[in-house]
């Protein structure tokens, strides 16, 4: 009984087999490393405890992140006239 196994970061199948020791990722090192920097982000953040100004700072910097993550997604391959 085989249950395939989902990167949780980029919702992949997970492909690699290891009977000893299961992957929570995928074969792909960007989504473990985006796993550890997403929690080691999170705890600097609780430490750092910006003030107002430096609160818009940082979230100029998660908007630009999100902006990556549809950007990337869209512009790759899909128009090529030029
Ligand atoms: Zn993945």
């Amino acid at each position: 009984m085989s249950s395939n196994r989902i990167c949780p970061i980029c919702g992949r199948e997970i492909t690699k087999v290891d009977k000893y020791k299961p992957s929570t990722y995928c074969d792909n090192d960007a989504c473990r490393d985006y796993s550890k920097y997403k929690t080691a982000l999170e705890k600097a953040i609780l430490k750092i405890n910006p003030t107002s100004d430096a609160r818009k700072v940082i979230r100029g910097d998660m908007f630009r992140l999100c902006n990556l993550l549809s950007n990337g997604t869209n512009t790759s391959g899909s128009k090529n006239d030029l």
